[in-house]
């Protein structure tokens, strides 16, 4: 769960780039985060990941106070989280079976459990017959798949997706947002992607914030072009 209370935020140099933030998104919910360059989308996932800290207000995710978490506690509110980039950020000297595996390695899980999770996690992205292949042998698209199993592999109650369609072609990144609704209806994973792609807003709708000028300036759900609101009942 994400829960932003009455939320400011500015940088050192006094540019106010939140202004008075109120959002909360529940277990479960999907939604998608537009606005325009500038309009604070960044700052406020540097907030929800906990790479900086609110001006003023609380900044509640997962069920960790930010403002109180000590230094310490990060790394375990970091697992908490999946988070997927604009540029896959895989690691290029790795098959696709080791990206999803180190995820689970550096945790210090169980061989039998990468064993079991990985090829899991390749079939759910439509992946196991690239499990061999390095980043650089893959489409933008397959790369972003693969930086959603590893983002997925330990199971974290939240995802969030920073312009995960930004470096894909226009009609692969139905495919992304897709299966991110799938990975949300299936697993119950709340997901939050931040989105300059209007297209992709408009023909899912869903739950959809706008940020302006560092402020909410709409937060609801729309129809989309398939005719679903995703509107939880
Ligand atoms: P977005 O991600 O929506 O493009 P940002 O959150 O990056 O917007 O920026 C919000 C505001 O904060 C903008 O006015 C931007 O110029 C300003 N800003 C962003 N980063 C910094 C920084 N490191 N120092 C000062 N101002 C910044």
């Amino acid at each position: 769960m994400i829960d932003l209370i009455d939320v400011s935020f500015h940088y050192e140099n006094g540019t106010e780039a939140l202004h008075n933030i109120n959002l909360r998104i529940n277990n479960g919910e999907f939604a998608f985060v537009v606005g325009s360059s500038g309009a604070g989308k960044s700052s406020i996932l540097k907030l929800l990941l906990r790479e900086t800290v609110a001006s003023s207000g609380q900044v509640i995710v997962n069920g960790f106070d930010l403002n109180r978490l000590k230094p310490g506690q990060i790394p375990k509110f970091r697992r908490s989280i999946g988070v997927v980039f604009q540029d896959f950020r895989l690691i290029p000297g790795m098959t696709v079976y080791e990206n999803v595996a180190f995820s689970l390695r550096v945790t210090d899980r169980p061989m039998r459990e990468i064993r079991q999770k990985v090829p899991e996690m390749l079939e759910l992205m439509n992946l196991r017959h690239k499990a061999r292949q390095y980043p650089h042998e893959l489409s933008g698209g397959e790369q972003q798949r693969v930086a959603l199993a590893r983002a997925l592999v330990n199971s974290p109650p939240l995802i969030i997706a920073d312009e995960p369609t930004g470096n894909i072609d226009p009609e692969l990144s139905y495919q992304i947002v897709e299966m991110l609704q799938r990975i949300n209806r299936e697993r119950k994973t709340t997901i939050l992607m931040v989105t300059h792609a209007h297209d992709l807003v408009k023909y899912f709708g869903g739950r959809t914030v706008n940020i302006e000028s560092g402020q909410i300036v709409f937060d609801d759900y729309i129809l989309g072009e398939q005719g679903e609101t995703s509107r939880p009942v």
